[in-house]
């Protein structure tokens, strides 16, 4: 029986019977009531008459105090602690809530996992009673722990735990040099892959049609906070930056709410209903306000979604809103905005490259940016007037009519097709195998076909740009 390689700090306690007297089948979860680090939470249990084998701190990091091969005295029940591996959290909050950081509960879940594929335990199941190998202390005995907020966390534990388990959990993302004010990606449902980066509002992350499930974003020259809700356990911690995604691999997405601490920029956001159309664009942050304070609808999973900034508005105060709000200027904003992203296309081809070079390379370093930030932000500004059927019919048109050729080089449509093909198949009562192999095949051949297509479009700067950004996935 090994120990876990995730410890950083042995202190062995001599409050344990050696070895266990069963084999480890489960895993229970206390928390310590108190802020204690991992060498504190070890001197406890030197003079104590109490165990774990483990404890996480609020920092994530993990003691080791009774070896796995030993039962701990942990639970206040010889039958369960024998059969189990008992973790002690740490909270960064007090009674009654008990509330732990995001890094302890990250650290949990991976500790979890890592005791189970050490131990031969396929699967975490949280049954809410002692009979499920996922247990907790007041399963045994009238206690508070582990708290409210762990306990409330457990189902989220396991079904985390078991997404590494089943090797669903792709691994997390690399962090990536920013594109442009904000850059995000999403990890795709169908394509089980973190598809590639996009920038602001010059692309959208998702495929239509496939469920998000993951949110992995950054801002320049500041933090960003995001956290989404899956469809099936709600609201889901909030992470920063790229320390961390938000949301679980395989679990349907259907809200996600965000802030940066840019003072003079505004973060517009935006959700894509599967089998719908754009929400209206959202700029406020607070999981209660659903007018403008997430975006997405309970219940109705986002199947793409878009951020970008612009300036906060120099008057706060009554009379700046009528410039958000007014109705008749947004309409001809967006002519403005279509002519100069479809003009670059056609226009440089019979020149040399170089010139062409200058004006889609800005004065900043992001080369993503293809025409000036202005125009480009309109375009979804109108959206968020317009319905949302009418904002989806005009959405596929400037696709067609804007970017086809770049389309048929990108990774993300072929993608697309694949994933349809693939479902297909599925309809016709094919196995998930073929499906697979078809995936496979189109995402192959549309590789042979971009290479080829992209070599005959002229307009390679552009391309290579985007085409750079979708290999680096
Ligand atoms: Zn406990």
């Amino acid at each position: 029986m090994s120990n876990s390689s995730l410890v950083n700090y042995t202190l062995i306690s001599p409050h344990k019977n050696s070895p266990r007297n069963n084999s480890i089948k489960k895993i229970t979860i206390h928390h310590m009531a108190g802020n204690l680090s991992v060498e504190r939470c070890g001197s406890v249990f030197q003079s104590r008459e109490a165990s774990a084998n483990y404890g996480i701190g609020s920092d994530g990091r993990v003691g080791m105090y009774v070896e796995e091969k030993d039962r701990s005295w942990a639970s206040s029940s010889p039958s369960n602690d024998n059969q189990a591996v008992t973790i002690e959290v740490a909270n960064d909050g007090g009674a009654p809530d008990w509330h732990v950081s995001d890094a302890a509960l990250k650290k949990t879940i991976e500790l979890c996992a890592d005791i189970c594929r050490r131990n031969g335990i396929s699967r975490l199941n949280y049954t809410g009673d002692s009979s499920g190998n996922l247990t907790r202390h007041n399963m045994f005995v009238a206690t508070t722990c582990p708290g409210p907020y762990l306990q409330s966390k457990l189902p989220y534990i396991a079904d985390s735990v078991n997404a590494i388990l089943d090797g669903r959990a792709a691994p997390t993302p690399v962090p990536v040099t920013d594109l442009g004010e904000i850059t995000y990606q999403v990890w795709d449902d169908v394509t089980h892959t973190w598809l590639p980066n996009v920038a602001d509002n010059s692309d959208y992350a998702g495929i239509f049609g496939c469920d998000v499930d993951c949110i992995y974003a950054n801002v320049k020259g500041g933090d960003m906070f995001y956290r989404v809700s899956t469809i099936k356990n709600g609201w889901l911690p909030e992470v920063k930056n790229r320390t961390d995604y938000a949301g679980i691999y395989n679990e349907p997405i259907d809200r996600f709410s965000a802030r940066i601490t840019l003072a003079n920029k505004v973060l517009n956001y935006q959700a894509h209903i599967r089998g719908g159309g754009w929400l209206p664009v959202v700029t406020g942050c607070d999981i209660n306000d659903s007018n403008n304070g997430y975006a997405g609808v309970k219940g109705q999973p986002i199947d793409a979604i878009r951020m970008w900034l612009t300036d906060k508005p120099v008057v706060n105060t009554e009379p700046a809103k009528p410039e958000p709000t007014p109705e008749p200027e947004k309409p001809a904003e967006p002519e403005k905005a279509e002519e100069p992203i479809s003009e670059p296309t056609p226009e440089p081809t019979p020149a040399v490259e170089e010139p062409k070079q200058e004006p889609v390379t800005e004065p900043g370093p992001e080369p993503i940016q293809e025409t000036p930030s202005e125009p480009v932000q309109s375009g979804p500004e109108k959206e968020n007037v317009t319905t949302v059927t009418d904002t989806e019919t005009k959405e596929d048109t400037n696709v067609k009519k804007i970017n086809w050729k770049q389309k048929l080089t990108s990774r993300k449509m072929w993608l697309s097709i694949a994933s349809f093909v693939s479902m297909l198949v599925l309809a016709f009562g094919g196995k998930q195998e073929t499906a697979t192999q078809v995936t496979s095949l189109i995402v192959a051949g549309a590789s042979i076909i971009a290479y080829i297509a992209g070599e005959g479009f002229i307009d390679a700067a552009r391309n290579s740009t985007s085409e750079k950004s979708e290999e680096d996935k």
